[in-house]
């Protein structure tokens, strides 16, 4: 038997060495260089704690002037108090002046990571059984080393779009209670982040537990992130005469009543869309139950079956959840104070008074004062219109046939709130399929497919294009 007929039978088999030779075949030169940017900018730490953005940034940008963008069209944006904290703004100039430019957005930042904690280093990228794992190898590093990979493509493929393609680069999404690049961008510079549409994180495709491709997400809008501070106080007295009035049960109760209570079912646009489309890939039951949500979203039935979903119930209603307790002063006085966080996830379109009102209502309990922490960032979610769910289907179609895009409103946040509100319909799409278990993400041992990561940045780069070009 021929070498090659050999070969071909130990692959139809899927037996030993032949199959993995077929795997480990060299990567293609511009594939070499991606996962060389990619694992340079990986392996640059961009904690807060003892990383720099701003490293990161600038390491980008020397890839971009070496592609031959001019100084002028790349810059690097820092609060001169947080040198660290650095942003790279970058621009490949369209041939329409007037169209809206197009928005890569991407965070370099990174959650915190402990070397005791992790199998491997955190910030050394390693490949291993078919995955890339590093702290940020999938958030958000994976989109922000495509991006400026293409911005290289796009200069030596003299791809001139009709619209500007801006690339910005941010740090501090993961530590906007500190500092964040898009919120201080928006009030420093706002000309940078002005956009017609922008990419960012938020949604990616989902695998199935065999690895197959089950639908692909697009996301538009997000909850919105809003702290509660609960605080019942009582004169308090000694412990040994207990009174019925006493702080920590007024707020346990409280607390209780919001354990089983929810808000009601509002449906939008992205999650009226998600519904319909997630049900054709479901069983029959569940699917007749979102099909019954998003007939009539006060069908208790249908309703009370989809909340089984942790997620399906977060994208429907807001949620209220109690996240920290703090009371009592001493171990043997009744207690004179008892505090609690509660954290909700607000629906775009109701305001954080509403939901205050709800939970005073549901606490019943004039003694505990309610206090919203900070202010939240409301933001209408962008429009789902076909000038932006026909280019991503179309190039979806060509690498993942049959697969669906599905949109989605996230329930956790991005930056793209910030981008939302200041007027650029930011959209969630990364093209990158992602298992079941959220892939390490935030928690330890982060990982990302290595052929997710190579697909994602296929669709990225054909997607942008088609967005840039869009009349
Ligand atoms: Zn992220």
């Amino acid at each position: 038997m021929s070498l090659l007929r050999l070969t071909a039978a130990l692959l139809t088999l899927g037996l030993g060495a032949g199959s993995a030779q077929a795997e480990e075949a060299p990567l293609a030169p511009d594939l070499v260089r991606f996962k060389g940017l990619y694992k340079e900018l990986v392996e640059t730490n961009t904690t807060l704690s003892v990383g720099s953005c701003t490293l990161a940034a600038e390491r980008m940008a020397a890839r971009l002037k070496a592609a031959g963008y001019p100084d002028a069209d790349i810059r690097i944006l820092a609060p001169e108090d947080r040198p660290k904290d650095g942003n790279l703004i970058a621009i490949l100039h369209g041939k329409d002046p007037r169209a809206a430019p197009l928005m890569l957005l991407a965070h370099i930042d990174v959650v915190e990571a402990n070397r005791a904690d992790w199998v491997r280093d955190p910030f050394t990228l390693i490949e291993e059984g078919g995955y890339f794992y590093a702290r940020g190898a999938s958030d958000d590093k994976a989109m922000a080393a495509v991006f400026v990979d293409s911005m290289v493509r796009f200069r030596e493929e003299g791809f001139k779009p009709r619209r500007d393609i801006k690339l910005a680069l941010t740090c501090g999404e993961e530590t906007a209670d500190i500092f964040n690049g898009v919120e201080w961008l928006l009030k420093n510079h706002p000309d940078t982040l002005k956009a017609g549409l922008a990419l960012n994180e938020g949604a990616g495709g989902r695998l199935d537990a065999a690895g197959r491709p089950q639908f692909l997400g697009i996301q538009a809008g997000e909850k919105v992130y809003q702290d509660f501070t609960l605080e019942i106080t009582n004169p308090g007295g000694h412990s040994s005469r207990p009174l019925k009035d006493n702080a920590i049960y007024r707020l346990s109760n409280a607390l209780a009543r919001l354990g089983a209570h929810d808000f009601p079912v509002a449906l939008n646009d992205a999650t009226r869309l998600n519904f319909t489309e997630v049900a054709k890939l479901e069983t029959p039951e569940t699917a007749a139950a979102l099909r019954g949500v998003v007939a009539d979203p006060t069908n208790a039935e249908a309703v009370a079956q989809v909340s089984r979903d942790p997620s399906r119930n977060s994208m429907m209603r807001t949620t209220c959840v109690a996240t920290m307790v703090n009371a009592g002063h001493a171990p043997n006085a009744l207690p004179q104070r008892a505090a609690a966080n509660v954290n909700c996830r607000i629906l775009p379109g109701v305001s954080v008074a509403q939901v205050q009102a709800e939970l005073a209502a549901v606490f019943a309990d004039s003694g505990i004062r309610i206090t919203p922490l900070g202010d939240a960032d409301p933001s209408t979610p962008p429009p789902l219109t076909e000038a932006v769910l026909g280019p991503a289907r179309k190039v979806a179609a060509t690498i993942w046939p049959g697969v669906p895009l599905i949109p989605a409103m996230s329930t956790g946040a991005t930056d793209g709130r910030f981008t939302n509100a200041a007027g650029t319909p930011t959209y969630g799409l990364s093209g990158m399929f992602g298992d079941p278990d959220g892939g390490g993400t935030h928690g330890l041992n982060e990982r990302i497919r290595v052929r997710s990561l190579y697909d994602g940045r296929t669709f990225l780069h054909a997607v942008t294009k088609l967005y840039a070009d869009q009349k």
